[in-house]
Parts: C-alpha cells; sequence; structure tokens
C-alpha cells in the first residue's frame, strides 16, 4: 500500500513520477492488467499503464517487485478482487508476447 490516494476505481495504481518503464511488473502479472505504453519524457521510452484493472486478482506480484515503489494494490479489507479467469491469462500472454506493449 502507499500513502498515495488510492483511486476508488481500480485495485492497482502507479504514481508515474516514480516509474522508470523497467516492464517487470507487466512480466509478472498473471491476469494481462498491466501494459507499457510509450513516453518520450522517461528514461527508458516508456511507462506503465492499468489498462484492465477489473482483472486484478491481488497478488501483489507487482508492488512487491517493483525496484522503485511506484505500483501499488488495494488492501484485501477495501476492495474486491477478480478471480483469474482465461480470458485474462491470456491477455497476460499476448502482453509478454507483445515485448510487454498494451495491445490496443
Ligand atoms: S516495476 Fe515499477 S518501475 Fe518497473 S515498469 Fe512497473 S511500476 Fe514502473
Ligand atoms: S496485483 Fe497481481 S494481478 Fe493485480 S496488477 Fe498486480 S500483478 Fe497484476
Amino acid at each position: 500500500m502507499s500513502n498515495m490516494a488510492a483511486p476508488k476505481d481500480s485495485p492497482v495504481w502507479v504514481n508515474e513520477n516514480r516509474c522508470k518503464g523497467c516492464d517487470i511488473c507487466v512480466s509478472l502479472c498473471p491476469a494481462g492488467v498491466l501494459g507499457m505504453k510509450m513516453d518520450a519524457n522517461k528514461v527508458l521510452g516508456k511507462i506503465v499503464k492499468v489498462r484492465h484493472p477489473e482483472s486484478c486478482i491481488g497478488c501483489l506480484d507487482c508492488e512487491l517487485h517493483c525496484p522503485d515503489f511506484a505500483i501499488y494494490v488495494a488492501d484485501r479489507k477495501e476492495f474486491k478482487f477478480a478471480k483469474v479467469s482465461q480470458e485474462a491469462q491470456e491477455r497476460a500472454e499476448k502482453v509478454k508476447a507483445n515485448s510487454f506493449m498494451l495491445l490496443d
């Protein structure tokens, strides 16, 4: 959890000032929630975006492995997470095959 205020409509959120665009969270997300987007203002030329918050299962892998403490997941007591679905798993595989970039 972060000190940043959580958005009311999403169980996962990003401090874009901290994200350096390393892909680690996207590579670990089992539910295709995340993806990278080009951003010329960033050191590595990209930034993470939360594209499918409705699919987040609350596994915490993104938050626990981000080297820059830039991505946060809601508390289970405050948010009802999704169950992992085949559609979400397939989307995660497609994002990984797409060099971690958003599919749309
Ligand atoms: S792991 Fe952290 S720094 Fe890397 S892309 Fe994800 S949010 Fe950004
Ligand atoms: S908590 Fe798990 S499912 Fe949700 S965005 Fe992070 S890695 Fe993906």
